[in-house]
């Protein structure tokens, strides 16, 4: 049966938003030694802006645009979403549909519009890892915690556009918080490395996993769970469906897919990360009470 110190947990954070699926998650939270935090929608906002277009000398930036929006419009990736509104701030909608559409989730999207294929996502994806592609500009820019969308077309290297989301004014000061509760705190990414370093030094993170693909990000926290003990992860389920499964303690946030709110042991309903460390403080209160 459930122990009143447990139930009082529960019901305390109801009042707060935090849904505990069940007195064993508050039990396991408590003693929890790192947290896996997906990058986008979890420790920032979610919402991208595009800051920066280069292209190829030959091509005209509207009609790149033109291309590239009409694709990403059948996408509902945050990237994707955030190119389409730039499109749409340009005056540039209503365009026809691509045919031959082919998303691959973690990598991006390839289709054909306007009688040529075009090639949108990461740099693996889009054109072999050593071609030049605008090299020097997006070494700035991801030094800046930018994410580089690249572009290709038949001919190769199109473009590149460089996107920029903000970090949650909750993350870097929950980190500070956490700390002398000594947990080690891990971002996990599908982003470049120089994106992801830059974005966890601002939210005061100590270590990453970047250029992940879902069964990488598994496998970080695998590892984790062989170094640390027990690790809870925090996400959106937007991919990181199997990683959070692994997790000792899966959380997810209010605002992420229902897939994630469905299977996860803890729902932080308000989409605050804040309410983690409300979270963590009542386990750890009822963990003190029951022993
Ligand atoms: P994260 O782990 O940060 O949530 P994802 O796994 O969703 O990232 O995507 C990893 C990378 O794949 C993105 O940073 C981007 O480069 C590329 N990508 C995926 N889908 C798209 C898309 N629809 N348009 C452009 N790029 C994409
Ligand atoms: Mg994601």
């Amino acid at each position: 049966s459930i122990m009143p110190a447990t139930l009082s947990a529960i019901s305390n954070g109801a009042r707060k938003g935090i849904l505990f699926k069940g007195g064993i998650h508050v039990e396991k939270l408590a003693n929890m030694k790192a947290i896996a935090f997906d990058k986008t929608g979890t420790l920032t906002n979610g919402t991208p802006e595009v800051t920066d277009v280069f292209t190829r000398k030959d091509i005209d930036t509207n009609a790149l645009i033109e291309a590239v929006a009409a694709i990403e419009n059948q996408s509902t990736h945050p990237l994707a979403e955030a190119i389409v509104a730039y499109a749409e701030d340009r005056g540039i909608t209503n365009l026809p549909s691509p045919e031959k559409l082919n998303e691959q989730s973690g990598f991006g999207v390839e289709a054909v519009w306007n009688q040529q294929t075009w090639r949108i996502g990461k740099k693996s994806f889009v054109c072999t890892d050593n071609t030049d592609f605008f090299a020097e500009e997006t070494a700035v820019l991801t030094q800046e915690g930018k994410t580089i969308v690249y572009i290709a077309d038949e001919h190769g290297p199109a473009a590149v556009l460089a996107l920029q989301d903000t970090i949650r004014d909750e993350s870097a000061p929950l980190m500070k918080q956490l700390k002398n509760a000594h947990i080690h705190f891990v971002m996990l990414t599908g982003d470049h490395e120089s994106t992801a370093s830059a974005i966890a030094k601002e939210a005061a993170i100590d270590d990453i996993a970047a250029n992940c693909l879902p069964e990488d990000k598994l496998k970080k926290i695998n590892e984790l769970k062989e170094k640390y003990g027990h690790v809870a992860m925090v996400g959106d389920g937007m991919n990181d469906a199997p990683a959070l499964a692994a997790a000792d303690t899966s959380i997810a946030m209010g605002a992420g897919t229902d897939v994630a709110l469905e299977t996860s042991d803890i729902v932080l309903m308000k989409d605050d990360l804040q309410s983690l460390k409300q979270a963590i403080t009542l386990s750890k209160r009822m963990n003190r009470i029951v022993r």
